[in-house]
């Protein structure tokens, strides 16, 4: 860090994104990214006159996308929100409802608790059961924000509705977001529940289902007036936070929406696959309902694991945090690297 920086700056342990390495070509089970390509509607929209239009700037209110994506999810338009990946809205959340402290699980989704750092927001842990699930009891009452990733990454779990409803309730004064990057992979949606509870905020993102991750498109759909904060924060910063190409091919993945909806069962026939053969070989693996699995074996630690794999090319994603250091968390990719990483997983603990 320079001598100019801030001491809380100085301070922050930065978020580590998963690996991108450029050494040799992986197997990528890391980053939770989608193995199928964008739909062709997106791929036409990527052309000639939209490159040549990049001489513009790109529409501010991104009306196109907003009312496409308004009409798919059954809202209105002023109850979208779009930004730059959906870590951008939730930045901007952390900034605007934290001022009173915010709290999360202990183990979830890094961010928040970076977010939390950045702003000087005093963070509230609360450590998730013996077996990872969140108990919604330990959230009534809260007076300060309330981040809750459903379905949790790493694990995959997710918690009913119901308890998100009871979250709601018991804190009519505090904003409550609810983290669905991963909800098409088989959770249940709380955007219905935004027309009733005024505190809710519900985030999504192109980057898993819908295959965009490189492309950085992220959501919010909520009440009207927690909207328009969101907005406030957008033309107090970056009006043009999403670039043309974006707006585009984001309209047009709304368009095709069944075939990222037909991507995601095949995501759940390969996760299924995946969990079967991982038992097979004596791994305990948690119930998800994303496009990853958490894992764990006696037969070797998690940091063996994941360099005996990224060794054999397959990459995955393994945390150095001491309740889940045992674990990796795998991205389920199409059925031939589903194959490809069991063997490698087969070869490694047949050596052991
Ligand atoms: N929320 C969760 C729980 C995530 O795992 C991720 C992906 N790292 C994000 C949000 C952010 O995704 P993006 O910024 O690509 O929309």
């Amino acid at each position: 860090m320079s001598r100019f920086s801030s001491e809380r700056l100085n301070k922050i342990e930065a978020y580590t994104p998963g690996e991108q390495p450029r050494d040799k070509s992986y197997i990528k089970l890391n980053t939770n990214e989608s193995p199928y390509p964008p739909s062709e509607g997106v791929i036409r929209a990527i052309n000639q006159k939209a490159v040549e239009d990049l001489r513009l700037y790109s529409d501010p209110t991104a009306k196109e996308l907003r009312s496409a994506l308004a009409e798919l999810y059954g809202v209105g338009e002023k109850n979208v929100f779009l930004s730059n990946g959906s870590d951008d809205i939730l930045n901007f959340a952390f900034m605007a409802y934290g001022a009173a402290g915010a709290c999360f699980a202990d183990i979830t989704y890094g961010f928040y608790q970076v977010f939390a750092e950045l702003y000087g927001i005093e963070a509230e842990i609360i450590p998730l059961s013996e077996d990872f699930t969140l108990d919604y009891r330990d959230y009534l009452g809260k007076d300060k924000l309330i981040v809750i990733a459903n379905p949790n990454a790493p694990t995959g779990k997710t918690i009913p509705l119901w308890q998100i409803e009871e979250i709601l309730g018991a804190n009519p004064d505090t904003v409550v977001v609810i983290d669905e990057a991963y909800v098409d992979f088989g959770g249940e949606s709380a955007v219905g529940l935004t027309e009733r509870y005024q505190n809710l905020l519900c985030v999504g993102t192109f980057s898993k289902s819908r295959s965009m991750a490189g492309a950085r498109l992220g959501f919010a759909i909520a009440d009207e007036a927690l909207i328009a904060d969101l907005e406030k924060i957008k033309y107090s910063t970056n009006p043009y936070n999403i670039n043309r190409l974006t707006q585009l091919a984001g309209a047009a993945a709304v368009r095709d929406n069944g075939y990222y909806m037909d991507n995601c069962k095949k995501i759940i026939k390969n996760r299924d696959y995946t969990i079967a053969e991982l038992k097979a070989l004596g791994f305990e693996v948690i119930d998800s309902k994303a496009n990853f699995i958490f894992a764990k074996t006696d037969k070797c630690g998690g940091e063996e694991l994941y360099l005996a794999l990224k060794e054999r090319g397959v990459l995955v994603r393994h945390f150095e945090k001491p309740r889940i250091k045992d674990y990796n968390r795998i991205t389920i990719g199409s059925r031939e690297e589903m194959e490809a990483f069991i063997s490698a997983v087969r070869e490694i603990v047949g050596e052991i």
